[in-house]
């Protein structure tokens, strides 16, 4: 239905900022339904104990669900915790369930503790269990062990950022904690996009906001901007991305161009500026 071809490659890429309500999960969740709808298969995994991302998805992750974490602690092979959301064959779910609460603190003592989502990853493709042009990881609201999983297991950074008051705050904090990744667990991350999300057009401040990070960051910012949106918010308690929820909506026409930007922009062509 558009004109994007994939690579072939698999791109993984962790959703992350550790401030809270900043718009990771209605990004990671959005972003891909959209890609999916674009072709992509694509798989989201909920690094989140809340969970959200897997409500989103409609996949369920109650207590006694299969689920990543499983994956990070038990060495269940990945395979047997991804399920199928109801939108799409294409879009896939590792779910969070409440046990995940308790791996940042289970994961301290465990071998290889930073590496754990990496390996499943690894793991995943070895036996072939099945093409996936994109990994998407949606992280909590922290820089835990959770957190340093996925920046361990992924090539791409993506940054969504509100386009709020105190935006950039906290920014400098998550690219110190990136170069030390690179130096210690994981030289292939790089932030490769920013997303500006939660855009409200009527106000100067967001303007303002949007201008100040373009200027940061000026080949890392996608073009598309997603607005601020009540369909956006509520497709969650349907169990729905914005997508499937309101296709039609500002909301889901922003991440589907979101999406074809990401599909186009090589990875390996937004190498690291350093800021
Ligand atoms: P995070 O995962 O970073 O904590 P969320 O994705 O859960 O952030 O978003 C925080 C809140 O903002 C949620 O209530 C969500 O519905 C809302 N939200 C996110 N993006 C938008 C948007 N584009 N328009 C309106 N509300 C949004
Ligand atoms: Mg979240």
């Amino acid at each position: 239905n558009t004109d994007v071809e994939l690579t072939g490659r698999t791109r993984v890429i962790t959703v992350s900022n550790q401030k809270g309500g900043v718009g990771k999960t209605t990004t990671t969740v959005n972003l891909a339904a959209a890609l999916a709808d674009a072709g992509a298969t694509v798989l989201v995994i909920d690094l989140d104990p809340q969970g959200n991302a897997s409500t989103a998805l409609g996949v369920p992750h109650t207590a006694d669900t299969p689920s990543i974490y499983d994956v990070l602690i038990d060495e269940f092979p990945l395979a047997d915790v991804i399920q199928t959301s109801p939108e799409s064959p294409r879009l896939l779910c590792a779910p969070s369930t409440i046990h995940l609460a308790g791996a940042e603190i289970e994961l301290v003592s465990q071998v290889a503790r930073e590496h754990r989502l990496k390996t499943a990853l690894d793991d995943y493709f070895d036996k072939g269990e099945g093409h996936l042009d994109f990994v998407i990881i949606d992280c909590p609201p922290s820089l835990g062990l959770l957190t340093i999983n996925a920046f361990t297991a992924a090539g791409e950074l993506l940054i969504p950022i509100q386009c709020e008051y105190y935006a950039l705050e906290g920014l400098s904090q998550l690219l110190n904690t990136v170069r030390m990744i690179q130096k210690h667990l994981n030289p292939n991350l790089h932030l490769s996009t920013i997303m500006l999300t939660m855009y409200d057009g009527r106000t100067r401040l967001a303007q303002q906001v949007a201008d100040e990070v373009r200027e940061h960051f000026p080949r890392e910012v996608l073009d598309s901007v997603i607005p601020r949106s009540v369909r956006v918010s509520e497709a969650p308690s349907f169990g729905q991305t914005v997508i499937a929820y309101d296709g039609q909506s500002a909301g889901a026409i922003a991440y589907r161009e979101a999406a074809v930007e990401l599909i186009r922009r090589d990875a390996s062509g937004g190498e690291q500026e350093e800021s």
